[in-house]
């Protein structure tokens, strides 16, 4: 019987509450499907802060060193606001660890149920049969991490400041590699977005991605899109992409997009996926709701356990190469809500269930 080893970082506000609702379906399936599950949880975020002193201790980097994947929460909150920034929960913790682990591919599925169409602020007639697409954003380099990075007074005292986007055909390779292995999972359309019109960095993208797909992969079908484009082509039509890749900054602001297109928070998850190979040699990996920490709604029992427990599905498929078992939550989780369990952000003023029981409406839809 295989054994699951992995790191669980629940972190601040509902965290904890959506996280021991994501690990409980997990026994579940682990029990079904003849697997065991060693989570290790540790202090993340704000909690560490508060009983640490830091965002991310130095043990809790070791236990995800020493495991096979990091099931992540969320981190942040009105308590830590006040910090100097690069002491703030989100990024003392998670920037370090996507450094650490060269965490460079963040894929992140845009899936709204076309019972759930009403959460969407697109009109219902544009999106019939849903959203179902994938958005595959590179993580680790770009205009986040190249350097220069500063802000001089000039010599006739006026203030500059530059950031610079950098990108080797390497990066792009990898990333390019990702975002093939998706397409092929699924239709094997495959849309990379850059900016080639104007940045040098988006022409070496644009010529690195098609000569990688033409190599490797020519049963898949390749298209480029201007970003500005692609930005308007997302409220338009969503589903005329199925898998798309995109350089950091793009990204960053293009999966934001593709979240309120597909309507809540509480419905998405996100895997991202490192350079590194783990014990069982698969891509080591961290999973995370798309979602924050929700202040608003924390310890009401009220907060949608969905996008964690999607999580632990992208965590079987990637990092342990559970595919069924992957997708016997992904099932359960539709099933549970085109039944009718919906928390109160997918309900639309009609009757909820809270945090609890619309995890057991998940596990009753296991069976
Ligand atoms: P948020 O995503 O926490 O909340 C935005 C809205 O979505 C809120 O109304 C919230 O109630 C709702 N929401 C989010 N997840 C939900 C769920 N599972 N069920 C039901 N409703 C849900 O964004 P925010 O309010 O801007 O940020 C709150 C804190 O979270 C901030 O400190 C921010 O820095 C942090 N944050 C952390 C991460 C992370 O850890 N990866 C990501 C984003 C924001």
């Amino acid at each position: 019987m295989p054994t699951l080893k992995f790191a669980v970082l629940a972190g601040d506000y509902i965290g904890p509450e959506v996280m021991s609702e994501a690990l409980r379906v997990l026994g579940h399936v682990a029990r079904r499907e003849g697997f065991a599950l060693e989570p290790t949880a540790a202090d993340v975020g704000g909690a560490a802060i508060d009983r640490h002193g830091k965002a991310l201790p130095d043990d809790t980097l070791r236990l995800c060193e020493q495991s096979d994947a990091i099931l992540f929460g969320s981190v942040g909150g009105p308590k830590w606001e006040n910090l100097p920034p690069k002491e703030q929960p989100e990024r003392a913790a998670l920037l370090p660890l996507r450094k650490h682990f060269t965490l460079f591919a963040n894929i992140r599925p845009g899936l709204l149920y076309p019972e759930l169409a009403a959460a969407s602020p697109l009109k219902s007639e544009r999106i019939p049969d849903g959203i179902d697409i994938v958005c595959i954003r590179e993580l680790t380099g770009g205009l986040y991490f190249g350097r220069p990075k500063e802000t001089t007074t000039l010599a006739d005292g006026d203030v500059q400041a530059v950031d610079t986007m950098v990108y080797r055909r390497s990066e792009i390779e990898r990333i390019a590699a990702t975002a093939i292995a998706a397409a092929r999972s699924r239709k094997k359309r495959l849309c990379s977005i850059d900016k080639a019109n104007i940045l040098e960095t988006s022409v070496l993208w644009r010529k690195t991605v098609a000569a990688y797909a033409a190599r490797h992969a020519p049963d898949v079908e390749l298209s480029h899109m201007y970003v500005d484009n692609a930005a308007m082509q997302l409220v338009r039509n969503p589903n005329q992409f199925d898998v798309f890749v995109t350089e950091n900054m793009f990204g960053d602001i293009l999966s934001d997009e593709m979240a309120v297109v597909c309507g809540s928070l509480g419905m998405l998850s996100s895997a991202s996926l490192g350079a590194g190979r783990n014990s069982l040699g698969l891509p080591f990996g961290l999973y995370e709701p798309a979602g924050g920490t929700a202040p608003d709604i924390a310890g009401k029992g009220v907060a949608n356990p969905c996008a964690q427990i999607l999580s632990t599905a992208l965590m079987l498929r990637y990092s342990f190469g559970l595919e069924e078992a992957a997708s016997r939550i992904e099932a359960a989780v539709r099933r549970a809500v085109t039944g009718g369990a919906r928390t109160a952000d997918i309900s639309f003023g009609g009757a909820c269930v809270g945090t609890r029981a619309m995890s057991d409406a998940v596990i009753a839809a296991l069976s």
